[in-house]
């Protein structure tokens, strides 16, 4: 699928960096443009990418804060100057557009709703939102900025892809200290997703195209992306469980959001050389799908591509329901209410305390 990047806020701009150097090095070609928009001047220098500053009048080029209303009102300013510098890289070619955003900051959480919306009134492609949700021990503000975030791109954004920031990180590692590590994983799932579309080699009909990852998305809502690989054999026939055990994986534990299996849709993706592609494999994994999403709608297609490993990427389509989203909303709808109420004294507050004492 061919698309055009928009990374807004730091997170954004640093995430869209990456999808945009891995499809390059893979030599896909499916990133046709890719831009960074920032309220912050010193986010924006660090980048490899065409940049836009937004807000300069309000923020003298500083940045938000975490203040993601803030973050609404400048995108919203200074909206025809992004889209004026989008307008050469969103050519006749891109499939969909896709903004790229850390949803617990302010630039980000606040600019990304506002570009979705003013996107989709533009053009005609779908307009996707790549949101990065706030690990749980990052502070109250950014599960409540995230919280808001999420409700109003869900609303604005063709369907929006989920990464958990707790996802891919090990336990005893700071979020902060694992970025770069997170983005190279974010790089790969939704890079190679991007570009398994557009295979040319060994055009068949297993093939997967772009209609697939765009019908799998149709019904909007949130989505996830499981991917995982393994080493295979030149022969499909040694292949079977190993297809089925690396969708399983992408599927449970290679996920963008954990424990988000119930899905509206799905999309299985097995990408590796043609001939080591077991047709049997991939019709039990698909089935495997089926049964643990729950869902009637499962695509499936390969991914020719040379490699010595065969690898699943499975797109989820509407998980919204599923417990993941339900207990993030759950903590940003507390937050929001934590930081809404005035700060009390610290000794009244002990005082004044709901808690039962003992006696
Ligand atoms: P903004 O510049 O105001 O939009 O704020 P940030 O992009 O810094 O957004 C903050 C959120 O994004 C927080 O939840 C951070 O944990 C997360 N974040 C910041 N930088 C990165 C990054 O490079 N990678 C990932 N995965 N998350 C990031």
């Amino acid at each position: 699928m061919k698309v055009a990047l928009v990374g807004v806020g730091q997170a954004g701009g640093k995430v869209t960096e990456a999808i945009a150097a891995f499809d390059d090095q893979m030599d896909f070609g499916a990133v046709r443009g890719a831009l960074a928009v920032n309220s912050a001047q010193a986010d924006l220098r660090s980048l490899s990418l065409d940049t836009v500053l937004v807000g300069q009048d309000r923020v003298n080029g500083h940045g938000v804060g975490g203040d993601n209303e803030l973050g609404a009102e400048v995108m919203q300013a200074d909206a025809n100057q992004v889209m004026s510098s989008l307008d050469g890289r969103i050519t006749a070619e891109a499939e969909a557009i896709v903004v790229v955003a850390g949803l617990g900051g302010g630039t980000g959480s606040g600019g990304a709703p506002v570009l979705a919306r003013e996107l989709s009134k533009v053009y005609s492609v779908p307009v996707y939102a790549l949101g990065i949700l706030p690990g749980r021990d990052e502070g109250s503000l950014y599960q409540a900025n995230a919280g808001r975030s999420l409700k109003t791109l869900t609303r604005e954004a063709d369907a929006t892809l989920l990464i958990d920031n707790d996802a891919w990180h090990d336990a005893g590692e700071s979020v902060e200290g694992a970025f770069d590590a997170i983005n190279q994983e974010i790089a790969r799932r939704v890079g190679l997703l991007l570009a398994s579309g557009e295979a040319v080699e060994g055009v068949g009909e297993s093939v997967v195209d772009s209609s697939e990852v765009i019908n799998t998305l149709r019904d909007g809502g949130v989505a996830a992306l499981g991917y995982a690989s393994a080493a295979a054999s030149d022969d499909s026939a040694d292949n079977i469980n190993t297809v089925t055990s690396t969708a399983r994986k992408a599927l449970f534990t290679g996920t963008s959001l954990p424990d988000a299996t119930t899905a509206d849709a799905a999309l299985l993706v097995v990408a590796g050389k043609p001939e080591a592609i077991p047709r049997k494999g991939v019709e039990r994994a698909r089935r495997m799908v089926e049964d643990e999403t729950g869902s009637l709608q499962v695509r499936g297609g390969d991914f020719p591509l040379q490699s010595d490993q065969l690898a699943a990427l499975v797109l989820l389509g509407g998980v919204e329901r599923s417990d993941r989203i339900d207990e993030f909303m759950q903590r940003a709808r507390e937050a929001q209410k934590a930081e809404n109420e005035p700060e009390r004294d610290p000794t009244e507050q002990f005082q004044n305390d709901e808690l039962d004492g003992l006696f």
